[in-house]
């Protein structure tokens, strides 16, 4: 078992593959993007070698993310070398690319899939995402609703940006049976984050309020989200509140970077080298533990949300 200092067991790892995307989304990726370089990634046999390593210690849930996932060539071996473990797995995409991978996620049991969406509107996904991609996101939201998967929509409110999108996307959710979730938006290096572009949790489901009827569905322990039902309609909403309203109690993540480190919080100014080890050979439980035991009780420790010292959201893996 991986338990922290507080107790919180921890069962969840997500994994990023790589901090590159087809998509620049000015939340996630700054301006001036520094990419780690091929060399400092994993290859797929270190990223499963250390996946078994946590599954051995206690992990039973793991979630592929980046950047985008589906840029790696080697996505598809990725994938079937993780089935081989006792762990669910889940992916967090752009959705751009994930048609051509879909007989592969079947065959490897990954049917929790995120994908990222934050308009309906092409200008503005332009705007935000530097990419023309919209259509295509949607016809592969379909195809995947299509073949059963179980599909979160992910959703960056931006005062002055897009809020005007909330209550478009939660019209959504009548005919398709997805979870839409509205999520603050949170500071990281380079993305030019200020509280005044935050649109708050109580600001989203003000917004909710004022075209649906909706109410209360019970969360789960360890949700991130906090879930609203609306009458009438196939799915749902959630509302990811990191900035008004932390949820870390129940915390039961860790995350391992696409250069090998691991960090115990998506708020971690300290990362815990494993890849260097896992290459020479060492044994790297001691410093998952060591790691771990690090995490501190809310958010890495870091409050003043203008000055947080962390990595850009691309090079962490959200
Ligand atoms: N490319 C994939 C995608 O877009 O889903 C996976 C990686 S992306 C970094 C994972 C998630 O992080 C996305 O849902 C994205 O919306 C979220 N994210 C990125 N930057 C964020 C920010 N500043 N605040 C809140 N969520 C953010
Ligand atoms: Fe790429 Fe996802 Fe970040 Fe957008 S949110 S830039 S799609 S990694």
């Amino acid at each position: 078992m991986l338990s922290d200092s507080f107790g919180r067991i921890h069962n969840y790892l997500r994994i990023s593959v790589t901090d590159m995307c087809n998509l620049k989304c000015i939340y996630c990726m700054p301006q001036e993007t520094a990419h780690s370089g091929k060399s400092s990634f994993m290859s797929s046999g270190e990223i499963c070698g250390i996946a078994s390593v946590f599954s051995e210690l206690g992990i039973n849930k793991i979630r592929i993310t980046g950047g985008e996932p589906f840029v790696r060539k080697d996505i598809d071996k990725i994938f079937y070398e993780l089935a081989d473990l006792p762990v669910s797995l889940a992916v967090s995409t752009n959705a751009v690319l994930i048609d051509r991978h879909i007989n592969v996620l079947k065959d490897c049991s990954v049917n929790n899939i995120n994908i990222s969406l934050d308009t309906l509107n092409e200008e503005e996904f332009f705007y935000i995402s530097k990419s023309s991609s919209l259509g295509r996101i949607l016809e592969n939201i379909i195809l995947l609703l299509e073949n059963n998967f179980t599909v979160k929509i992910n959703f960056v409110v931006m005062r002055g940006i897009n809020e005007d999108a909330v209550c478009q996307i939660a019209s959504l959710t009548k005919h398709f049976p997805f979870e839409a979730r509205f999520i603050e938006y949170m500071p990281f290096s380079g993305n030019n984050w200020s509280r005044e572009k935050v649109f708050s949790h109580d600001e989203i489901l003000e917004k909710i309020g004022d075209e649906f009827d909706y109410y209360k569905i019970p969360d789960d322990v360890h949700d991130t989200s906090k879930k609203y039902g609306i009458e009438g309609h196939a799915g749902i909403i959630g509302i990811i509140s990191t900035v008004t309203k932390p949820f870390c109690g129940e915390c039961n993540r860790l995350r391992l970077t696409a250069d090998g480190k691991l960090k115990n919080c998506l708020f971690s100014q300290g990362e815990t080298d494993l890849l260097t080890a896992f290459r020479k050979g060492l044994d790297i439980e001691d410093l998952i533990r060591s790691g771990l035991s690090e995490k501190r009780s809310e958010r890495g420790g870091q409050f003043d949300n203008e000055n947080m010292i962390n990595r850009s959201m691309i090079s962490i893996g959200g």
